[in-house]
Protein backbone atom coordinates (compact mmCIF):
# COMPACT_ATOMS: atom_id res chain seq x y z
CA UNK A 1 0.00 0.00 0.00
CA UNK A 2 1.56 3.56 -0.88
CA UNK A 3 1.47 6.08 1.33
CA UNK A 4 -0.26 9.15 0.96
CA UNK A 5 3.28 11.64 0.93
CA UNK A 6 4.02 8.87 -2.56
CA UNK A 7 0.65 8.97 -4.08
CA UNK A 8 1.05 12.84 -3.27
CA UNK A 9 4.31 12.86 -4.97
CA UNK A 10 3.11 10.63 -7.54
CA UNK A 11 -0.05 12.66 -8.87
CA UNK A 12 2.16 16.04 -9.20
CA UNK A 13 5.48 13.97 -11.01
CA UNK A 14 2.75 12.73 -13.50
CA UNK A 15 0.74 16.66 -14.28
CA UNK A 16 4.61 17.60 -14.52
CA UNK A 17 5.26 14.97 -17.07
CA UNK A 18 2.29 16.20 -19.13
CA UNK A 19 2.64 19.79 -18.87
CA UNK A 20 -0.51 19.74 -16.71
CA UNK A 21 0.75 21.51 -13.31
CA UNK A 22 -0.71 24.69 -12.50
CA UNK A 23 0.26 27.09 -9.63
CA UNK A 24 -1.09 29.72 -8.20
CA UNK A 25 0.74 33.09 -8.68
CA UNK A 26 0.49 36.21 -7.02
CA UNK A 27 -0.40 39.31 -9.63
CA UNK A 28 -1.01 42.78 -8.89
CA UNK A 29 -3.97 45.19 -10.32
CA UNK A 30 -5.71 42.35 -11.90
CA UNK A 31 -8.67 44.54 -12.15
CA UNK A 32 -6.76 47.09 -14.87
CA UNK A 33 -5.82 46.53 -18.31
CA UNK A 34 -2.14 46.36 -17.50
CA UNK A 35 -1.40 44.35 -14.27
CA UNK A 36 1.84 43.68 -12.50
CA UNK A 37 3.49 39.88 -12.02
CA UNK A 38 7.01 39.65 -10.67
CA UNK A 39 7.17 43.22 -10.43
CA UNK A 40 7.08 43.73 -14.27
CA UNK A 41 4.20 45.19 -15.87
CA UNK A 42 1.76 43.91 -18.12
CA UNK A 43 -1.04 44.12 -20.81
CA UNK A 44 -4.00 42.02 -18.93
CA UNK A 45 -5.90 39.45 -21.30
CA UNK A 46 -6.74 37.46 -18.58
CA UNK A 47 -9.50 38.71 -16.57
CA UNK A 48 -13.12 38.61 -17.39
CA UNK A 49 -13.15 41.99 -16.19
CA UNK A 50 -15.38 42.79 -20.31
CA UNK A 51 -16.16 46.24 -19.13
CA UNK A 52 -13.57 47.36 -17.24
CA UNK A 53 -15.74 48.09 -14.02
CA UNK A 54 -13.62 45.96 -11.35
CA UNK A 55 -12.09 49.06 -10.53
CA UNK A 56 -14.84 51.76 -10.94
CA UNK A 57 -14.74 53.92 -7.91
CA UNK A 58 -18.36 53.49 -7.34
CA UNK A 59 -18.06 50.15 -6.99
CA UNK A 60 -15.37 51.20 -4.34
CA UNK A 61 -17.54 53.47 -2.79
CA UNK A 62 -20.32 50.95 -2.48
CA UNK A 63 -18.66 48.45 -0.93
CA UNK A 64 -17.73 50.79 1.84
CA UNK A 65 -21.02 51.82 2.30
CA UNK A 66 -22.44 48.76 2.45
CA UNK A 67 -19.83 47.75 5.17
CA UNK A 68 -21.25 50.87 7.85
CA UNK A 69 -23.85 47.50 9.35
CA UNK A 70 -20.53 44.93 9.21
CA UNK A 71 -18.73 42.95 7.40
CA UNK A 72 -20.61 39.60 7.46
CA UNK A 73 -23.56 37.64 5.99
CA UNK A 74 -23.52 36.20 9.45
CA UNK A 75 -25.62 32.91 8.64
CA UNK A 76 -27.84 31.36 5.63
CA UNK A 77 -30.53 33.62 4.59
CA UNK A 78 -32.70 30.62 5.76
CA UNK A 79 -31.81 31.28 8.97
CA UNK A 80 -31.32 35.12 9.43
CA UNK A 81 -33.48 36.23 7.03
CA UNK A 82 -32.39 38.70 4.51
CA UNK A 83 -31.91 42.66 4.04
CA UNK A 84 -33.14 45.10 2.71
CA UNK A 85 -30.93 45.31 -0.38
CA UNK A 86 -30.96 41.99 -1.08
CA UNK A 87 -34.28 42.37 -1.39
CA UNK A 88 -33.92 45.50 -3.63
CA UNK A 89 -31.09 43.77 -5.19
CA UNK A 90 -33.27 40.67 -6.51
CA UNK A 91 -36.18 42.51 -7.17
CA UNK A 92 -33.36 45.10 -9.68
CA UNK A 93 -32.67 41.42 -11.51
CA UNK A 94 -35.52 40.54 -11.45
CA UNK A 95 -36.55 43.72 -13.30
CA UNK A 96 -33.23 43.77 -15.54
CA UNK A 97 -33.33 39.93 -16.59
CA UNK A 98 -37.40 40.98 -17.21
CA UNK A 99 -38.80 37.57 -15.22
CA UNK A 100 -41.19 37.64 -12.19
CA UNK A 101 -38.10 37.01 -9.44
CA UNK A 102 -34.37 36.42 -8.82
CA UNK A 103 -32.32 34.83 -6.65
CA UNK A 104 -29.34 35.15 -5.45
CA UNK A 105 -26.35 32.92 -5.01
CA UNK A 106 -23.05 33.62 -3.41
CA UNK A 107 -21.42 32.56 -6.98
CA UNK A 108 -21.85 31.65 -9.81
CA UNK A 109 -20.36 27.59 -9.35
CA UNK A 110 -22.61 27.45 -6.70
CA UNK A 111 -25.63 28.83 -8.77
CA UNK A 112 -25.69 25.98 -11.15
CA UNK A 113 -25.04 23.24 -8.32
CA UNK A 114 -27.89 24.46 -6.89
CA UNK A 115 -30.47 24.78 -9.58
CA UNK A 116 -29.39 21.32 -11.36
CA UNK A 117 -29.55 19.66 -7.90
CA UNK A 118 -33.06 21.43 -7.10
CA UNK A 119 -34.86 20.76 -10.48
CA UNK A 120 -33.68 17.45 -11.48
CA UNK A 121 -33.12 13.68 -9.77
CA UNK A 122 -32.13 10.06 -10.69
CA UNK A 123 -35.81 10.42 -12.91
CA UNK A 124 -34.73 13.14 -15.45
CA UNK A 125 -32.63 13.68 -18.08
CA UNK A 126 -30.17 16.55 -18.52
CA UNK A 127 -29.39 17.19 -22.03
CA UNK A 128 -26.08 19.37 -21.86
CA UNK A 129 -23.57 20.99 -24.59
CA UNK A 130 -20.19 19.69 -24.21
CA UNK A 131 -17.87 22.35 -23.75
CA UNK A 132 -20.75 23.71 -20.86
CA UNK A 133 -18.77 25.06 -18.00
CA UNK A 134 -17.69 22.90 -15.33
CA UNK A 135 -20.12 23.89 -12.44
CA UNK A 136 -22.88 22.41 -14.85
CA UNK A 137 -21.52 19.42 -15.03
CA UNK A 138 -20.86 18.91 -11.53
CA UNK A 139 -24.33 20.06 -10.75
CA UNK A 140 -25.61 17.50 -13.02
CA UNK A 141 -23.30 14.74 -11.29
CA UNK A 142 -24.38 16.04 -8.05
CA UNK A 143 -28.19 15.68 -9.46
CA UNK A 144 -27.89 12.18 -10.23
CA UNK A 145 -29.94 12.99 -13.00
CA UNK A 146 -29.22 10.96 -16.44
CA UNK A 147 -26.33 12.95 -18.54
CA UNK A 148 -26.83 13.43 -21.91
CA UNK A 149 -23.79 15.20 -23.51
CA UNK A 150 -24.46 16.67 -27.26
CA UNK A 151 -21.68 17.57 -29.16
CA UNK A 152 -20.66 20.93 -29.19
CA UNK A 153 -23.38 23.23 -30.83
CA UNK A 154 -24.33 20.36 -32.83
CA UNK A 155 -28.67 20.78 -32.54
CA UNK A 156 -28.75 17.06 -34.59
CA UNK A 157 -26.99 15.75 -32.39
CA UNK A 158 -28.86 17.10 -29.36
CA UNK A 159 -32.14 16.11 -31.05
CA UNK A 160 -30.63 12.66 -31.66
CA UNK A 161 -30.23 12.33 -27.83
CA UNK A 162 -33.30 13.86 -26.43
CA UNK A 163 -35.76 11.29 -29.53
CA UNK A 164 -33.50 8.40 -27.32
CA UNK A 165 -34.36 9.87 -23.86
CA UNK A 166 -37.64 9.98 -25.02
CA UNK A 167 -38.20 5.90 -25.59
CA UNK A 168 -36.13 5.34 -21.95
CA UNK A 169 -39.12 6.87 -19.95
CA UNK A 170 -37.73 9.93 -18.31
CA UNK A 171 -39.75 12.09 -16.31
CA UNK A 172 -38.45 15.68 -17.21
CA UNK A 173 -36.14 16.90 -19.92
CA UNK A 174 -33.81 20.05 -19.23
CA UNK A 175 -31.36 21.46 -21.80
CA UNK A 176 -28.95 23.80 -20.62
CA UNK A 177 -26.07 25.80 -22.13
CA UNK A 178 -23.86 28.49 -21.91
CA UNK A 179 -24.82 31.01 -23.97
CA UNK A 180 -21.28 32.86 -24.36
CA UNK A 181 -18.65 30.06 -24.36
CA UNK A 182 -15.83 30.71 -21.92
CA UNK A 183 -13.28 29.07 -23.38
CA UNK A 184 -13.87 29.04 -26.74
CA UNK A 185 -15.86 32.60 -26.75
CA UNK A 186 -19.03 31.26 -29.34
CA UNK A 187 -22.49 31.63 -29.00
CA UNK A 188 -25.20 29.02 -28.10
CA UNK A 189 -28.14 28.78 -31.09
CA UNK A 190 -30.57 30.29 -28.60
CA UNK A 191 -33.00 30.59 -31.00
CA UNK A 192 -32.84 27.15 -32.38
CA UNK A 193 -32.56 25.56 -29.00
CA UNK A 194 -36.00 27.25 -27.89
CA UNK A 195 -37.64 25.68 -31.11
CA UNK A 196 -35.97 22.13 -29.72
CA UNK A 197 -36.87 22.89 -26.49
CA UNK A 198 -41.02 23.43 -27.29
CA UNK A 199 -40.82 20.23 -29.99
CA UNK A 200 -39.89 17.84 -27.21
CA UNK A 201 -41.24 19.36 -24.20
CA UNK A 202 -37.73 19.93 -22.07
CA UNK A 203 -37.15 22.94 -20.35
CA UNK A 204 -34.02 25.37 -21.32
CA UNK A 205 -31.53 26.98 -18.88
CA UNK A 206 -29.13 28.66 -19.59
CA UNK A 207 -25.82 30.18 -18.02
CA UNK A 208 -25.05 33.73 -19.04
CA UNK A 209 -21.62 34.44 -16.99
CA UNK A 210 -20.44 35.08 -20.24
CA UNK A 211 -23.28 36.87 -21.81
CA UNK A 212 -24.63 39.72 -19.31
CA UNK A 213 -23.59 42.68 -19.41
CA UNK A 214 -21.52 42.52 -22.43
CA UNK A 215 -24.74 41.65 -25.01
CA UNK A 216 -28.12 42.71 -25.30
CA UNK A 217 -30.13 45.99 -24.73
CA UNK A 218 -28.66 47.46 -21.49
CA UNK A 219 -26.25 44.35 -21.08
CA UNK A 220 -29.63 41.99 -20.55
CA UNK A 221 -27.65 39.29 -22.33
CA UNK A 222 -27.46 37.10 -24.90
CA UNK A 223 -31.02 35.74 -24.54
CA UNK A 224 -32.46 39.01 -24.61
CA UNK A 225 -30.04 40.42 -27.96
CA UNK A 226 -31.37 37.47 -29.65
CA UNK A 227 -35.06 38.26 -28.26
CA UNK A 228 -35.42 34.65 -27.19
CA UNK A 229 -35.35 35.42 -23.04
CA UNK A 230 -39.30 35.05 -22.67
CA UNK A 231 -38.97 31.66 -23.24
CA UNK A 232 -36.10 30.70 -21.34
CA UNK A 233 -37.12 29.00 -17.76
CA UNK A 234 -33.94 29.98 -15.93
CA UNK A 235 -31.21 32.67 -16.46
CA UNK A 236 -28.13 32.31 -14.92
CA UNK A 237 -25.79 35.26 -14.50
CA UNK A 238 -22.90 36.00 -12.14
CA UNK A 239 -21.35 39.24 -10.72
CA UNK A 240 -18.20 38.68 -11.02
CA UNK A 241 -17.38 38.97 -14.46
CA UNK A 242 -19.13 42.09 -16.85
CA UNK A 243 -20.14 43.30 -13.72
CA UNK A 244 -16.84 43.48 -12.05
CA UNK A 245 -17.54 42.61 -8.31
CA UNK A 246 -18.75 38.49 -6.86
CA UNK A 247 -21.67 36.88 -6.69
CA UNK A 248 -24.67 35.33 -9.06
CA UNK A 249 -28.64 35.16 -9.78
CA UNK A 250 -31.30 32.78 -11.32
CA UNK A 251 -34.32 34.81 -12.28
CA UNK A 252 -37.16 33.21 -13.71
CA UNK A 253 -40.86 32.58 -12.78
CA UNK A 254 -41.66 33.03 -9.20
CA UNK A 255 -42.81 29.23 -8.45
CA UNK A 256 -39.50 28.07 -9.92
CA UNK A 257 -37.15 30.22 -7.94
CA UNK A 258 -39.20 29.11 -5.05
CA UNK A 259 -38.50 25.57 -5.79
CA UNK A 260 -35.08 26.67 -5.55
CA UNK A 261 -35.27 28.65 -2.45
CA UNK A 262 -36.66 24.82 -0.87
CA UNK A 263 -34.35 22.67 -2.70
CA UNK A 264 -30.90 24.49 -3.29
CA UNK A 265 -28.55 23.07 -1.02
CA UNK A 266 -25.84 25.56 -2.16
CA UNK A 267 -27.91 28.27 -0.92
CA UNK A 268 -29.94 26.79 2.08
CA UNK A 269 -26.42 25.30 3.50
CA UNK A 270 -24.38 28.28 2.89
CA UNK A 271 -23.65 32.04 4.29
CA UNK A 272 -25.07 34.45 2.66
CA UNK A 273 -23.47 37.23 0.38
CA UNK A 274 -21.48 39.86 2.75
CA UNK A 275 -23.37 43.28 2.30
CA UNK A 276 -20.91 44.83 1.20
CA UNK A 277 -20.69 42.70 -2.15
CA UNK A 278 -24.50 42.81 -1.92
CA UNK A 279 -24.40 47.10 -2.21
CA UNK A 280 -21.93 46.90 -4.68
CA UNK A 281 -23.85 44.08 -6.95
CA UNK A 282 -26.68 46.97 -6.69
CA UNK A 283 -24.34 49.88 -7.92
CA UNK A 284 -23.09 47.67 -10.77
CA UNK A 285 -26.40 46.75 -12.02
CA UNK A 286 -26.76 49.91 -12.31
CA UNK A 287 -23.27 50.60 -14.03
CA UNK A 288 -23.87 48.47 -16.56
CA UNK A 289 -27.17 49.29 -17.75
CA UNK A 290 -25.99 52.57 -18.42
CA UNK A 291 -22.73 51.16 -20.06
CA UNK A 292 -23.33 51.29 -23.52
CA UNK A 293 -20.56 53.41 -24.47
CA UNK A 294 -18.18 50.77 -22.74
CA UNK A 295 -19.86 47.74 -24.91
CA UNK A 296 -19.55 49.49 -27.76
CA UNK A 297 -16.04 50.10 -27.54
CA UNK A 298 -15.72 46.97 -26.52
CA UNK A 299 -17.13 45.15 -29.55
CA UNK A 300 -15.43 47.62 -31.84
CA UNK A 301 -12.20 46.66 -30.44
CA UNK A 302 -12.67 42.74 -30.08
CA UNK A 303 -14.06 42.92 -33.89
CA UNK A 304 -10.57 44.55 -34.79
CA UNK A 305 -8.53 42.43 -33.08
CA UNK A 306 -9.97 38.74 -34.44
CA UNK A 307 -9.98 39.96 -37.95
CA UNK A 308 -6.16 41.16 -37.25
CA UNK A 309 -5.42 37.43 -35.99
CA UNK A 310 -7.39 36.08 -38.20
CA UNK A 311 -5.61 38.07 -41.55
CA UNK A 312 -2.14 37.00 -39.94
CA UNK A 313 -3.14 33.06 -40.25
CA UNK A 314 -4.09 32.59 -36.54
CA UNK A 315 -6.47 30.13 -35.87
CA UNK A 316 -9.23 31.59 -33.52
CA UNK A 317 -12.37 29.31 -34.24
CA UNK A 318 -15.87 30.24 -34.06
CA UNK A 319 -15.31 33.17 -31.80
CA UNK A 320 -17.60 36.06 -32.32
CA UNK A 321 -17.96 37.66 -28.80
CA UNK A 322 -14.94 39.22 -26.52
CA UNK A 323 -13.02 35.72 -25.64
CA UNK A 324 -10.51 35.15 -28.23
CA UNK A 325 -9.07 31.98 -28.51
CA UNK A 326 -5.87 31.33 -29.94
CA UNK A 327 -5.68 27.49 -30.59
CA UNK A 328 -2.46 26.13 -30.66
CA UNK A 329 -2.70 22.47 -29.67
CA UNK A 330 -0.33 20.67 -27.58
CA UNK A 331 0.40 21.49 -24.34
CA UNK A 332 3.98 22.37 -24.27
CA UNK A 333 3.27 24.50 -27.56
CA UNK A 334 0.91 26.94 -25.13
CA UNK A 335 3.00 27.04 -22.62
CA UNK A 336 6.08 28.36 -24.54
CA UNK A 337 3.70 30.49 -26.75
CA UNK A 338 2.72 32.14 -23.43
CA UNK A 339 5.84 32.37 -21.80
CA UNK A 340 6.88 34.26 -24.56
CA UNK A 341 4.02 36.64 -24.54
CA UNK A 342 4.92 36.94 -20.77
CA UNK A 343 8.62 38.19 -21.16
CA UNK A 344 7.41 40.84 -23.96
CA UNK A 345 5.03 42.36 -21.26
CA UNK A 346 1.58 40.46 -22.51
CA UNK A 347 0.15 38.29 -19.65
CA UNK A 348 -1.99 35.39 -21.86
CA UNK A 349 -1.98 32.50 -19.68
CA UNK A 350 -2.39 29.02 -21.40
CA UNK A 351 -5.97 27.07 -21.10
CA UNK A 352 -4.86 23.53 -21.02
CA UNK A 353 -7.01 19.73 -20.00
CA UNK A 354 -8.99 19.41 -18.42
CA UNK A 355 -10.85 23.12 -18.94
CA UNK A 356 -10.23 22.56 -22.25
CA UNK A 357 -10.18 19.20 -24.62
CA UNK A 358 -6.89 17.32 -25.15
CA UNK A 359 -4.98 18.48 -28.45
CA UNK A 360 -6.59 21.88 -27.89
CA UNK A 361 -4.96 23.51 -26.07
CA UNK A 362 -4.84 27.72 -26.23
CA UNK A 363 -4.20 30.90 -24.68
CA UNK A 364 -7.25 32.81 -24.56
CA UNK A 365 -7.49 36.42 -25.26
CA UNK A 366 -10.15 37.93 -23.07
CA UNK A 367 -10.92 41.69 -23.96
CA UNK A 368 -11.84 44.83 -21.73
CA UNK A 369 -13.74 47.94 -22.57
CA UNK A 370 -11.00 50.26 -21.32
CA UNK A 371 -7.87 48.06 -23.25
CA UNK A 372 -6.07 50.65 -25.51
CA UNK A 373 -6.27 50.69 -29.20
CA UNK A 374 -2.21 50.84 -28.70
CA UNK A 375 -2.16 48.04 -25.92
CA UNK A 376 -3.99 45.94 -28.46
CA UNK A 377 -1.58 46.89 -31.58
CA UNK A 378 1.65 46.12 -29.24
CA UNK A 379 -0.23 42.44 -28.56
CA UNK A 380 -0.91 41.71 -31.89
CA UNK A 381 2.76 42.61 -33.21
CA UNK A 382 4.39 40.42 -29.72
CA UNK A 383 1.85 37.83 -30.72
CA UNK A 384 3.39 37.78 -34.02
CA UNK A 385 7.09 37.85 -32.86
CA UNK A 386 6.29 35.35 -31.16
CA UNK A 387 4.73 32.91 -33.61
CA UNK A 388 7.97 33.82 -36.04
CA UNK A 389 10.07 32.48 -33.05
CA UNK A 390 8.67 29.31 -32.38
CA UNK A 391 8.37 28.07 -36.24
CA UNK A 392 12.05 28.40 -36.40
N1 LIG B 1 -20.44 29.60 -15.49
C1 LIG B 1 -19.51 29.95 -16.41
C2 LIG B 1 -19.84 29.79 -17.87
C3 LIG B 1 -18.27 30.43 -15.99
O1 LIG B 1 -17.33 30.75 -16.89
C4 LIG B 1 -18.02 30.58 -14.61
C5 LIG B 1 -16.72 31.16 -14.07
N2 LIG B 1 -15.59 30.91 -14.74
C6 LIG B 1 -19.00 30.20 -13.71
C7 LIG B 1 -20.20 29.71 -14.17
C8 LIG B 1 -18.77 30.29 -12.23
O2 LIG B 1 -18.97 31.61 -11.81
P1 LIG B 1 -18.26 32.15 -10.49
O3 LIG B 1 -16.86 32.49 -10.88
O4 LIG B 1 -19.08 33.33 -10.07
O5 LIG B 1 -18.30 31.04 -9.48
Amino acid sequence: MSSWNDWIGEELHELDVLQLKRECMPVRNAQLPVLSWNGKKMFNFSSNNYLGLAAHPKLKEAICRGTVAGSGGVASRLIIGHSEETELLEREIARFKKTEKALLFPNGYMANVGMLTALVTSKDAVFSDQYNHASIVDGIRLSGARLFRYRHLDLNHLEKRLKSADQKGVRHKLIITDSVFSMDGDVAPLRELVRIKEKYGAALVIDEAHGAGVFGPRGQGMAHELGVHEEIDLHMGTFSKAFGVYGAYVAGKKEWISLLVNRARSLIYTTALPPAIVSANRMALRLVTQADQRRGELKEKTVWFRKQLMQKGFAVGNSSTQIIPLYLGENARALAFSESLRQRGVFALAIRPPTVPVHTARLRFSLMANHSWEQLEQTLGYIEQVNKTMRR
